[in-house]
C-alpha cells in the first residue's frame, strides 16, 4: 500500500515527458508585451517621419497615430481576455476529471492543451490516476474475494450492485441460497466435508449461472448470485434454478443430498440501494426456509411480518422489565366429583398500545429468542406468591414450562433457594411439560425434571398425542399425569375411531398409573362421554374459558359450586 502511495506521490512531482513542445504562460504574455512594445516603438519613428515628409504624411500619421492609440490597449484587451478565457476552460475540464476520479471514474484522461503548466498538471493527474485504478483492480482482485470457494465475497457484491444501480440502470435479480442441512454434514461428517460440500456448491452454482455479473458467498452457508434480469427469468423458467436447490453432490464417491432454499429480490420493484435488496432476499431466503419451499421472490407483505415481528421482540424485552403481563387461569374439574380443585395459570401480555396479546402470538417468539427463560422465572415469582390464597380455597395450580427451562439449570436453582424459604409451596404445583420440549435432551431433561419432583411439584405431560406420542417413552420421566390434547378430544361424539382411540389413551395411562385429564371439552356431547370413558379431570370451554385471577377468585375460590349441573 505505501508503495502504491509511493508511486502516486514520485508521479505527481515527475518532470512532463517533451512531447509538443509547449508555451509556457510566462512565454505567452511575453510575446504579447513585445508585440506591443513593438508597435509603441513604432510611433516616434513615424511621427519623424512625418516631420520630413513633402506629401502630406503628417496628417496620415496623425490619423495613424490616434488609430493605433485606440488599437493597442484594445488588442491588449482583447488577448489577456484570450488567455485567461482558455486558462479558465482548461482549468475548468481539470476540475471536471479530477472530480470523476474523486468519483472512482478512472478511465478519463486530460488531452494537451499546449500551455506547459497546465499539461504538467494534468500529466500528474493522468499518472495518478493510472496508479490509483490499478491499485483499486488489485485490491478488488484480493481483497474482494473469499478464500474458500474463490468465489466474491459480501463486500464485492455490494460494490457491483452499487456501481450497476447507479449507471447501467438495468433491471436485475439478486438471488441468496443458503445449504441448510450443512451443520448436521458438519456434525456427521466432519469439518473438511463440510468444506468439499462448500467448494463443490459453489462451483456448481458458478456452472449453472455462468452468465452472472457476480457468485458469491456471503457467510458460512450462505450464497448470493446477482444476474441481469433477462438471464434471470430464462434459467428460472427451466430446471437450473431449481437443480441448484435440490439436486444432490458427488463429493468423493459419495452422493449427498442438499437441503437449499433460495430467496431472489429484484431491482427496482423491491429496492433501489444494495443494502435494502440484499435484506430482501434474504427475508424471502429465511421464508423459503421456514415454508419448505426451494425458491421465493420476496413480496411486501414479507417485510411488514418481520418488521412487526423485531418490534415485538425489543417490546418483549421491555414487558418483562415493565410488569406488563397478567395470570389468567383456567379451572380444570375432577370428573367424579364435579368440584373445580385445579386450575391452570396461563399468561396474556397486556401491552400499552396493541391491547391484550394471547401466548400463542408471543410465546413461540419469547422461545425463539430465549426470553421465555425469563418469562418462566417471572411467572414462578407470581405463582409463588399467589399459591397460599388458592390453597386455602382447595385449588391447586398447575404451570407451563418451556423447551428452554429443560435445557439448562436456571429455573431449578431458582426453585431450589425458593424453596428452602418456602417448602409447602411445590406440593401444591403441578409442572407442565410438552413431550417435544423432553426430547431435545431427553437425560438432561429428566435429571431436571426429577430435581423438581425430588422437591415435591408433580410433573404433567402437556398437549400428549398432538405430535408423536409415546407412553413408553414417557416411562423415564417422573410424570403424574398426563393432560390429552384437545384434537383427540374434541369431536369424540360424532367419530367413533376418535373414541376408540381416546379410550384406549385414557386406559393406558391409568395403566401406567398417572391421572389423566381431558382437555378442550367444548360441548355437553363431549363431557358426557369423558365422564363415561373414565377420565379424572377435565378442562375446556364447556367449563370455562381462562378467566382473569379476580374473576377466577370470586367464583372459584370463595364461592365453589357443582359444575355437573351448572355448566359455565
Ligand atoms: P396449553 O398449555 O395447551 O393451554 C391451553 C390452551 O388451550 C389455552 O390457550 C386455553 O385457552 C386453550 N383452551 C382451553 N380450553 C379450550 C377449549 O375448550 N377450546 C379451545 N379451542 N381452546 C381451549 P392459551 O391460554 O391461548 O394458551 C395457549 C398456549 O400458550 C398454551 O397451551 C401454552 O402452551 C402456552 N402458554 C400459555 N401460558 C404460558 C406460560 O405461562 N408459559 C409458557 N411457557 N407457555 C404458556
Ligand atoms: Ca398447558
Ligand atoms: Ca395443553
Amino acid at each position: 500500500m505505501t508503495k502504491v502511495k509511493d508511486s502516486i506521490i514520485a508521479s505527481t512531482m515527475a518532470k512532463p515527458e517533451p512531447t509538443k513542445p509547449a508555451l509556457s504562460l510566462k512565454r505567452k504574455t511575453f510575446g504579447l508585451c513585445l508585440a506591443c512594445s513593438a508597435w509603441v516603438g513604432l510611433l516616434p519613428w513615424v511621427f519623424l517621419e512625418s516631420q520630413r515628409s513633402d506629401f502630406g504624411l503628417f496628417d496620415l500619421s496623425i490619423q495613424a497615430i490616434t488609430g493605433l492609440l485606440l488599437i493597442i490597449p484594445l488588442a491588449s484587451w482583447l488577448c489577456s481576455v484570450l488567455i485567461t478565457g482558455s486558462i479558465r476552460t482548461d482549468l475548468f475540464a481539470l476540475t471536471q476529471i479530477a472530480k470523476s476520479f474523486s468519483e472512482g471514474q478512472y478511465s478519463h484522461r486530460f488531452k494537451s492543451t499546449g500551455v506547459a503548466e497546465i499539461d504538467q498538471l494534468s500529466k500528474s493527474l493522468n499518472d495518478m490516476a493510472t496508479l490509483v485504478d490499478e491499485r483499486d483492480r488489485y485490491i478488488r482482485r484480493t481483497a474482494y474475494k473469499d478464500q474458500l470457494t474463490g468465489l466474491h465475497n459480501r463486500a464485492y457484491l455490494i460494490f457491483t450492485l452499487r456501481e450497476r444501480i447507479s449507471h447501467a440502470k438495468e433491471p436485475l435479480s439478486l438471488a441468496t441460497w443458503s445449504i441448510d442441512n450443512l451443520e448436521n454434514i458438519n456434525e456427521v461428517l466432519g469439518y473438511d466435508f463440510a468444506d468439499q460440500v462448500l467448494k463443490t456448491a459453489a462451483k456448481k452454482a458458478q456452472r449453472i449461472a455462468k452468465n452472472s455479473l457476480v457468485s458469491a458467498r456471503l457467510e458460512g452457508n450462505v450464497f448470493s448470485i446477482l444476474l441481469p434480469r433477462s438471464i434471470f427469468d430464462r434459467i428460472s423458467k427451466t430446471i437450473d434454478l431449481r437443480r441448484l436447490l435440490i439436486g444432490e453432490l458427488k463429493i468423493s464417491g459419495h452422493f449427498l443430498d442438499l437441503e437449499c432454499h433460495a430467496g431472489i429480490a429484484h431491482f427496482p420493484e423491491h429496492g433501489e440501494n444494495p443494502e435494502s435488496l440484499l435484506r430482501r432476499a434474504e427475508i424471502a431466503r429465511q421464508i423459503a426456509k421456514k415454508t419448505h419451499n426451494p425458491m421465493v421472490v420476496f413480496e411486501e407483505a414479507f417485510e411488514q411480518r418481520s418488521t412487526k415481528r423485531l418490534a415485538l421482540i425489543g417490546e418483549l424485552k421491555k414487558a418483562i422489565v415493565q410488569n406488563e403481563f397478567e395470570l389468567y387461569l383456567q379451572p380444570k374439574m375432577s370428573v367424579r366429583s364435579g368440584k373445580v380443585t385445579q386450575a391452570e395459570v396461563l399468561i396474556r401480555w397486556r401491552h400499552p398500545e396493541r391491547g391484550m396479546i394471547q401466548p400463542n402470538a408471543f410465546i413461540p417468539l419469547a422461545e425463539q429468542t430465549g426470553l421465555i427463560k425469563n418469562i418462566t422465572l417471572w411467572l414462578f415469582e407470581q405463582v409463588y406468591a399467589i399459591t397460599p390464597d388458592f390453597n386455602s380455597g382447595n385449588v391447586q395450580l398447575s404451570v407451563n414450562i418451556s423447551a428452554l427451562d429443560l435445557e439448562d439449570n436456571t429455573l431449578l436453582k431458582w426453585v431450589e433457594r425458593k424453596h428452602k424459604y418456602q417448602p409447602q409451596i411445590a406440593g401444591n404445583i403441578t409442572i407442565e411439560v410438552t413431550e417435544s420440549s423432553t426430547m431435545r435432551d431427553p437425560d438432561q431433561a429428566c435429571e431436571l425434571l426429577q430435581g423438581f419432583a425430588n422437591m415435591g411439584f408433580k410433573i404433567a405431560i402437556d398437549d400428549f398425542g398432538s405430535g408423536y406420542s409415546s407412553l413408553a417413552y414417557l416411562k423415564r420421566f417422573p410424570v403424574t399425569e398426563l393432560k390429552i390434547d384437545r384434537s383427540l378430544v374434541q369431536g369424540i361424539d360424532i367419530d367413533s375411531d376418535a373414541r376408540v382411540i381416546l379410550q384406549s389413551t385414557i386406559e393406558m395411562g391409568h395403566v401406567m398409573g398417572l391421572l389423566v385429564t381431558a382437555e378442550g371439552v367444548e360441548t355437553d356431547a363431549e363431557y358426557q362421554l369423558i365422564h363415561e370413558l373414565g377420565a379424572d379431570f377435565l378442562q375446556g370451554y364447556w367449563l370455562s374459558k381462562p378467566l382473569p385471577m379476580q374473576t377466577f377468585k370470586e367464583a372459584y375460590l370463595f364461592e365453589p359450586y357443582d359444575h355437573t349441573t351448572q355448566p359455565a
